[in-house]
Formats: structure tokens, C-alpha cells, sequence
């Protein structure tokens, strides 16, 4: 059995195969680059560990602490120390309101309180949920259109948006509501007011407990117990550039069409975990239909610069600041990653630091990440200087991550045209997708789809040996 992709979705599913295949089935892992994880890296920093790419998982469902336990990790789940990000709000950063859902005001008195809306935009908010807005019905539209419709543009701009570019740097007008919200979708089929479904969404209040996780140490360690644990034999550096049907399974073309030359390997079943792109193309001779589908899907580039600084930095309270677009500003959202999370206050050489994390870059706006390195680097640190209240000493270490083309941007009519893909593969059952490009882009997300995609071949495996083809 082969997983393309060693990304968590393509690791979850080879440990799920090692778990709950027949003794004796062989996994091989290929992924393309030198190392597995994916968007999943812990780099260091003057001798502090880091996260490049993904920093925490939600705790709210299981798949993410379900997966660190069942490799021997449960003890190093951690979860932040303080609470509650921020919003740059006409030069002041207000508290994000409690009670919110993505953004969208369930609780009038905590957003009234909050300060972040004019009083123009609360009277927007107030009015809504007396005035029947149109049904949603089975259609999609755009998170930005609806909010914006019912609750004015402010909402969109700074709370909505704000929030939704924190998963999917992307604007809340080309984000499909079906596909980042499907709680919220669901609601508004029966109920007329945005609000009132949002309070539903929320469910009855219980007792408080983290909404976030992380693994002491960084997310790396994940990566590596779970390819350790799936017993897979990892075989990296390798890019699979063909993918092509054979009598009795796959026939995988595995690495560079130049130098070294590429070989063939075969499969009796195939899990593709890559992202769209990579998908689409070998997708190509299996389904051309099912490829030009997911060719569609498009992605935002961003990048993270983390900035170690001496000392312990008076920094505003609770985790960070979210900045919204229309601030027109290069930075949109910073993480105080020590004050967040206490566990990563590792000290540089026996002195105090303090860990400072800024991304840059919006789906649509490649444009502001465009320059070298240093020179972004430069250019976040002087506006960080303006958005905070700050004293910015220099710092110890600076690292600059870039992840072109990483988060998927989930249009509106997203989930329509995966299930079209799918309903296209239906007659090859050996054949499963899974990652971010389909079900959701959050490590938990990623986790089940990986396996739900292994738990899809093994069975459509175990079908073929109780039935037999007879050619
Ligand atoms: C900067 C950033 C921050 C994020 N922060 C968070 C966060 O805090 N919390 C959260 O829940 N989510 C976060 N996410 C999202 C989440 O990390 C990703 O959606 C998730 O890790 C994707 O996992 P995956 O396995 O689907 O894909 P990937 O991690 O993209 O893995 C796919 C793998 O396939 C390999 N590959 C591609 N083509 C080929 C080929 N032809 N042959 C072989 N291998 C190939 C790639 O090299 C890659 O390793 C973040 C994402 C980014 C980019």
C-alpha cells in the first residue's frame, strides 16, 4: 500500500493502515521533499524551538489529542496560558468579543462592550435578528457576502475576516460559508437570523476548558512519533509524478524525470495526500474529469517571521493581534507566542526571551511577499513597531517562513465539487484522497480525512479478496 504525501493527513493514514490492516501489509510513505510533516515543521531560533508552519490544533475535537496519545505523546499536551487575541482597530487594539462564532456577534453586550464596532455597526448588529433575512436553502454563497448583507461591512472587515484570515489568509468574500462554517450553514436552513444561528451553533455553555493544543517541544515530534509508530517505510526526497492504473492495482513513476532517473513502484491500493496541484496531475489518467475538478481549488501564499527577542518583553495582553485588511498594513496578525504559551519561555543560554511570531500575506496579495528575505524581514519588524506598544529591542535571532501556496481557499460551491470528485472515483475504491485540499484545512481535519481515506482502501481491499475478479 502506498500514501503520496507525508504531510499529517498522509502520516494519519499510514499509521491507520499499520493499526488496522491485516499483519503483514507493507506501507510505503513517498513524499517529495527531504523531510516529512508537511506544513508541520519545528525549526529553532537562537536555540529556541519554533514552529515554521502550523502552531496548535483544536482541542474541541478529538482527532489531533486522540492521535499524540495513541503515540505516546498524551503527557506533552499542552495548551495556552493566557487567552483572548486582540483586533487593531483604528490604530488601538480591542479585545475580540466573547461568545463570537468565527467573528459573527452571538453575544450583543460582550461585542457592544468590546468596542470594536462604531456605534453605526452595532446598530447594524442590533437590528438583525428582527429583520428575516432571505433562506440559505441547499445553496453556498460567500462568508463576506452573507455577513455583510446582515450584518453590515464592518462586521466582515474587522471581526469576520480577521478570524477567518487566521485559518485561511483569505478574504471572507471568496470563502465559501458551506465549507469553513457548515455548522452555521446548516442553521440558517431553518433560521432566518445570522445571529440567532450563530447562538445555536454555540451550544449551552459548559465548564470553561482550552479550545487549543500543542505538543511540548513542537509539532515536529508529532510528525515523527506518528511515522515512527506507523512502522512505514519513509522514503523521502522522492516526487511521484504518475499515477496510472494497472489489471490488479497502481503504478506509481516515483522521482525526477532528470538526474537519477525515475523508477517505477507498485500498489494494490493508494491514499493521495498532496495538495490540489500535485493531485490534479495524477489524478490525470485516472479521471481527467475528477483532475480538472480539483485543479480548481486555489491557494494563498504566506509567510511566518519569528523574532526572538532578549529579555521579557511588556507586550499588550492576552495571545496576539489580529489585523484587518482594510488597516492596509503588511502584518496581519501577530502571536505572542511565549505570553500564549508559557511552556515555550525555553531561555536563550540561561537568559529570559520573548518569542514573537508575525504572518504576512493575504490570497490575492502575493504581491507584499515578493521581496528577500531580509527585506521582509526588516519591513515587519519596523511595523510591528507601529502596531504595538512595544519597546523593540533587537533581537536575538529572526526567521523568515515561507509557504507558497499553502492554504487552500475553500470558494463557495467547494463541497459540491468535492463530492463531484469523489462521486468520479467511486468505481476505484483502492483509490482514496485525503489533506487539506478537501474536508478542512486544521490539523484535526486533516487527521480524519487521513483516515477515512485508509479505512476506505482496507475495506475496498478486504471486499476484493472475499470477491475475487474473475477475468
Ligand atoms: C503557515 C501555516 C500555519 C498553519 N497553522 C495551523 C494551525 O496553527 N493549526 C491548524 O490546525 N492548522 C494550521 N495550518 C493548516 C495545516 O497545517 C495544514 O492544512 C495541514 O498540515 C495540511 O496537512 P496535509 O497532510 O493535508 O498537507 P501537507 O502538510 O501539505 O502535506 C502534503 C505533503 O505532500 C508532499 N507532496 C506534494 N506533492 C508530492 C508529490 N508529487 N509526491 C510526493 N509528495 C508530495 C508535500 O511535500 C507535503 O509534505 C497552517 C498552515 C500553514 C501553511
Amino acid at each position: 500500500m502506498v500514501v503520496v504525501g507525508g504531510g499529517i493527513a498522509g502520516l494519519a493514514a499510514a499509521l491507520r493502515i499499520r493499526d488496522t490492516a491485516p499483519d503483514g501489509t507493507a506501507v510505503t510513505v513517498i513524499e517529495q521533499a527531504g523531510s516529512v510533516g508537511g506544513k508541520l515543521r519545528t525549526g529553532w531560533v537562537a536555540d529556541v524551538p519554533i514552529e515554521d508552519g502550523a502552531e496548535s490544533f483544536l482541542l474541541r475535537v478529538p482527532e489531533a489529542s486522540d492521535l499524540a496519545e495513541r503515540v505516546g505523546l498524551g503527557d506533552d499536551l499542552v495548551s495556552p496560558t493566557s487567552a483572548g487575541a486582540t483586533v487593531w482597530v483604528d490604530g488601538r487594539l480591542r479585545a475580540i468579543p466573547g461568545g463570537n462564532v468565527m467573528g459573527i456577534p452571538a453575544d450583543l453586550e460582550a461585542t457592544a462592550a468590546s468596542g470594536v464596532l462604531s456605534d453605526d455597526g452595532l446598530t447594524a448588529v442590533r437590528a438583525e435578528p428582527g429583520r428575516p433575512g432571505t433562506p440559505l436553502g441547499d445553496g453556498d454563497v460567500s462568508v463576506g457576502d452573507l455577513v455583510a448583507e446582515r450584518l453590515g461591512p464592518e462586521v466582515v472587515d474587522r471581526l469576520v475576516e480577521p478570524l477567518l484570515g487566521g485559518v485561511y489568509a483569505g478574504r471572507a468574500g471568496h470563502l465559501s460559508l458551506r465549507a469553513t462554517m457548515p455548522a452555521l450553514a446548516a442553521g440558517l436552513a431553518t433560521q432566518p437570523s445570522l445571529i440567532k444561528a450563530a447562538r445555536a451553533t454555540r451550544g449551552k455553555p459548559g465548564p470553561p476548558s482550552p479550545i487549543f493544543g500543542t505538543v511540548r517541544g513542537g509539532l515536529s515530534r508529532l510528525v515523527t512519533a506518528v511515522a515512527h509508530e506507523s512502522q512505514a517505510a519513509i522514503r523521502t526526497g522522492l516526487p511521484v509524478r504518475a499515477l496510472r492504473r494497472t489489471a490488479d492495482g497502481w503504478q506509481l513513476t516515483v522521482g525526477s524525470a532528470g538526474l537519477g532517473g525515475s523508477t517505477t513502484v507498485r500498489a494494490d491500493a493508494v491514499v493521495l495526500a498532496v495538495p490540489a496541484g500535485p493531485a490534479s496531475k495524477l489524478l490525470t489518467d485516472v479521471d481527467a474529469a475528477a483532475a480538472g475538478t480539483v485543479g480548481v481549488l486555489e491557494y494563498a501564499s504566506v509567510a511566518l517571521v519569528s523574532l526572538v527577542l532578549p529579555g521579557r518583553l511588556a507586550l499588550p495582553p492576552g495571545t496576539g493581534v489580529l489585523v484587518p485588511a482594510s488597516a492596509g498594513r503588511l502584518v496581519k496578525a501577530v502571536t505572542y507566542v511565549s505570553q500564549k504559551w508559557g511552556h515555550t519561555l525555553d531561555d536563550h543560554r540561561g537568559e529570559p526571551v520573548t518569542v514573537v511570531r508575525a504572518s504576512v500575506g493575504r490570497h490575492g496579495e502575493e504581491a507584499a511577499l515578493q521581496r528577500d528575505d531580509d527585506a521582509l524581514i526588516a519591513a515587519v519588524r519596523d511595523e510591528l513597531t507601529t502596531l504595538l506598544p512595544a519597546a523593540w529591542p533587537e533581537p536575538l535571532g529572526a526567521k523568515l517562513s515561507r509557504w507558497g501556496g499553502a492554504l487552500p481557499q475553500y470558494a463557495p460551491g467547494h463541497l459540491g465539487r468535492v463530492a463531484a470528485v469523489r462521486a468520479a472515483l467511486a468505481g476505484e475504491p483502492t483509490l482514496a484522497l485525503a489533506g487539506a485540499a478537501y474536508d478542512g484545512v486544521g490539523i484535526p481535519a486533516c487527521i480524519r480525512s487521513g483516515q477515512a481515506a485508509a479505512d476506505q482502501v482496507l475495506s475496498a481491499l478486504a471486499l476484493q479478496r472475499r470477491e475475487p475478479v474473475h477475468g
